[in-house]
């Protein structure tokens, strides 16, 4: 406890006063060891002469003590105490006979007499006894071999007090001059060790100061503190080293990149400025949280995983990321995290280069566009023409046999137009007419543009029998030639024009995407040159089919009238074979056993406008089934689905006109299913779901048909109101060899769940179609496997 604050009270002390106390101290114990072995050794000296003296004394006085005892001579008594007088030390003598009676006494003049004096008991050879500063000696004495008895003597001597009162002075001198020499001992020893010590001290102090990590400190010594400087000279050699090693560190730190680092548990330690201009994010606002701050929502928990997986095993990993912006903006960033360990290989950092790639990405996806899209119009391009026809040639409905068609399209006179107008008004002519056939095709074609004034369009999923395809063709070309025909008006000029259409039809059969463009153009070529029209098929047989069409229409006519054109009807099933309802299928019996198939008649009947009359036909006839199936057990509960075509079904009186027939036959309404394909919802969707709406209200049900073939368009599923959905016989047949189809059946029958509407599948031709359609979840079916269609008094409901 004391030594311990000894300590902490030396620990205060500037070193010169230490070292100034410790010399004192020093050369203070060493002159009191000398100045006390010196005082020994009188005292020592002194006693041996004391020993001495008495010796002499003892034979000087034997003589007279013979004479004192054996002679009582008191003359001689009288003489020794003059001669004992002579000695000034001698304090007092006393002389014993050999009986111990004192016989003589000598008190030196002034002292107090000495009768007290005894001899003791047992002799000592001697006493050196003190008493006061005087010393006591006992001696036998004899004169010629005759023992006399014991001198006792009493000697004045010098005691150790009396020394030092005598060398006072003297000591004091001495302890002056000592503590002088001491002080200035311990100011140039002090200095010795000092001075090195204080000088490193400045040196350091300016290091500090100004940062000089680059000055050393010069020595020529060898010794302890030659090896101090050199020792601090080679730890400022290695900061030196790390600060500048660190200056780059923070300059790389301070790149356009985004940086941040965290600590093992991934909390942000700091950002850089970079951080903050890609992020959004100030140091004050990232500092604390962790990198999920930035976290998008578009990468899900394999993607992290992976990403803790690869800087586990390499202590780095290299990546894309979507980032979220502090404003909610969700962009694209190259990402390098570097794993950074400790002597003891413990991860103890990382490190986030954050690079914002949304223009690297951007420019990639402008080129991809380039690469696919035509920059004038944003139509798609030649190549990405030929890749959707390649599709096409593969899809689903043209394995089925259904055609398909590649239409060429351009302006006749174009190069005048440019020449007349300049290019800035072609290239706004371009767009426009790229405008007007997009609205002509909607989504049922997938528009091109070729290069300068050509387009394109490919269709899909047309008629199998080669007259009605052509004949929808002719339909379409027609019109879009008349609504490209119409004239433009671009920077307030009035500009007409005169289009052309060459058309190739194709299977999946045709031998490449490129022979179907070559043999469009060359069609258009045709058109060109033609005399009567303005388009053009390709083939022979196509052209003869088209020219077929007029005849058609003639006995259309006629079978309208003399009601050649008959209901048949095809059951729809419920799981467990109970019959739910029928389709009615129009049949158009030209001989006996010869039938003209609906998709030839339907087509011409659309395009002649006679679809109304034949429509009306057909739902009439369909109501009165109903009325006459009401008192029949077996058939009083189905219900009649109708098909209806988009153009039926958008003419104005549609909805009045249904109303009416049920009105007049008696049917309940419910019973009446129509059928409407996704070709009818290209138009105008607002004007769609009021009339289904409208129907809907009546109580009629509403079914959509062919269900996955066209362009469905799932933003307005949610709006109609659909009583059921049929997926198309295309995805029912190739559900065995295709994963896809399974796929699309798969998503319909849960749309159907989600949106609730019923979901039957047509097409069902075998039990295998049934049984994999109903471990799917499919509950309603219709097809060949449950029966053809036929005429009403051949339905069999005991499937
Ligand atoms: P849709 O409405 O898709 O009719 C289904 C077609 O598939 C019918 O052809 C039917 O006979 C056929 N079918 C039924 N089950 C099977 C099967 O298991 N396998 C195969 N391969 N085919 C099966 P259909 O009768 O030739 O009718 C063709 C199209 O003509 C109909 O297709 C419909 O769009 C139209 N259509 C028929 N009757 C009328 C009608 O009265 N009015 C209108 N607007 N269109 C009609
Ligand atoms: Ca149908
Ligand atoms: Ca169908």
């Amino acid at each position: 406890m004391i030594l311990k604050r000894i300590r902490q009270i030396l620990d205060r002390l500037s070193i010169s006063l230490r070292f100034t106390l410790m010399v004192l101290l020093v050369v203070l114990a060493a002159a009191v060891t000398g100045y006390s072995s010196i005082v020994y050794w009188q005292l020592s000296a002194q006693r041996e002469q004391v020993l001495d003296f008495t010796d002499s004394v003892t034979q000087l006085v034997a003589q007279d003590f013979a004479k004192i005892i054996r002679l009582n001579d008191l003359m001689a008594a009288a003489d020794l105490s003059a001669k004992l007088s002579a000695f000034p030390p001698l304090r007092r003598a006393v002389l014993f006979d050999p009986q111990n009676a004192p016989r003589y006494r000598y008190v030196r003049e002034g002292l107090p007499p000495c009768d007290a004096l005894s001899l003791p008991e047992r002799l000592p050879h001697f006493e050196n006894a003190c008493h006061g500063n005087a010393v006591r000696v006992f001696r036998e004495a004899s004169y010629a071999g005759i023992p006399l008895g014991v001198v006792l003597i009493e000697m004045e001597t010098e005691t150790l007090a009396s020394i030092l009162r005598r060398d006072a002075l003297v000591l004091s001198l001495i302890t002056l001059m000592v503590v002088v020499l001491s002080l200035v001992l311990a100011r140039s020893l002090a200095r010795q060790f000092n001075q090195p010590v204080l000088r490193l001290a400045g040196f350091l102090d300016e290091v500090g100061r100004y940062g000089k990590l680059d000055s050393r400190i010069e020595t020529t010594q060898q010794n302890e503190i030659g090896r101090l400087y050199r020792d601090v000279n080679n730890m400022l050699a290695r900061l030196e080293e790390s600060t500048q090693a660190m200056r780059i560190a923070t300059a790389a730190f301070e790149a356009p990149d985004g940086m941040m680092i965290t600590d093992a548990s991934n909390v942000i330690l700091r950002v850089n400025r970079g951080f903050t201009r890609i992020t959004g994010y100030t140091a004050d606002e990232a500092v604390g949280k962790t990198p999920a701050l930035l976290a998008s929502g578009r990468h899900d928990n394999v993607f992290y995983d992976d990403m803790w997986c690869g800087l586990r095993a390499h202590d780095r990993w290299e990546g894309e990321i979507w980032n979220r912006h502090r404003d909610g903006t969700i962009f694209p960033c190259r990402l390098t995290i570097q794993a950074v360990r400790d002597e003891q290989g413990e991860v103890r950092n990382f490190v986030g280069a954050l690079f914002d790639i949304s223009r690297q990405k951007s420019a990639e996806a402008e080129l991809a566009f380039l690469d696919r899209f035509d920059p004038l119009t944003g139509l798609a391009n030649r190549r990405q023409l030929l890749d959707k026809t390649a599709d096409i040639m593969v899809s689903a409905a043209c394995q089925s046999g259904r055609h398909a068609a590649l239409m060429c399209f351009d302006i006749n006179d174009f190069k005048r137009i440019n020449d007349t107008f300049g290019h800035r008004v072609g290239d706004c002519l371009l767009v426009e007419i790229s405008r007007r056939l997009r609205k002509a095709f909607n989504n049922a074609g997938f528009v091109a543009r070729l290069g300068g004034d050509e387009f394109a369009v490919v269709l899909q999923g047309l008629a199998t029998e080669t007259e009605a395809a052509v004949l929808d063709l002719e339909m379409r070309a027609e019109s879009v030639l008349l609504l490209l025909g119409k004239p433009y008006t671009v920077n307030s000029e009035t500009i007409r024009c005169l289009p052309c259409c060459g058309i190739a039809l194709f299977t999946c059969t045709a031998v490449s995407p490129e022979s179907i463009l070559q043999q469009a153009q060359a069609a258009l070529h045709h058109a060109k040159t033609a005399p009567d029209r303005n388009w053009s098929f390709y083939d022979p047989g196509s052209q003869l089919a088209a020219r077929r069409y007029q005849s058609i229409l003639t006995d259309l006519e006629s079978a309208l009238a003399d009601g050649s054109i008959q209901p048949y009807y095809q059951v729809q099933v419920a799981d467990g074979g109970r019959v739910v309802g029928v389709e009615l299928l129009a049949r158009w019996r030209v001989r006996e056993g010869e039938f003209i198939s609906p998709s030839v008649f339907i087509p011409v009947a659309e395009r002649s406008g006679l679809i109304h009359v034949l429509g009306t036909q057909m739902l009439r006839q369909a109501c009165q089934q109903l009325v006459e199936w009401r008192s029949r057990e077996a058939y009083s509960q189905l219900s009649i689905s109708v098909n209806v075509t988009a153009q039926q079904f958008l003419r104005q009186d549609f909805v009045s006109g249904v109303k009416h027939l049920i009105a007049e036959t008696g049917v309940e309404p419910y019973k009446l299913k129509l059928e409407l394909t996704e070709s009818a919802m290209i138009e105008d969707i607002d004007l769609v779901v009021e009339k289904m709406q409208a129907l809907s209200a009546f109580g009629i049900r509403i079914s959509l048909d062919d269900f996955g073939t066209g362009y469905s368009c799932l933003r307005y599923l949610k709006r109609l109101p659909l009583d059921q959905v049929k997926i198309d016989q295309s995805f029912v047949r190739d559900m065995g060899s295709s994963q896809n189809d399974v796929a699309i059946v798969r998503s319909i029958l849960s749309l159907g769940a989600t949106l609730g509407f019923e979901v039957i599948a047509e097409g069902v031709e075998d039990q295998s179609q049934y049984e994999a359609l109903h471990a799917l979840g499919c509950r309603y079916f219709q097809g060949y496997w449950f029966g053809k269609p036929v005429p009403a008094e051949a339905l069999d409901l005991s499937v």
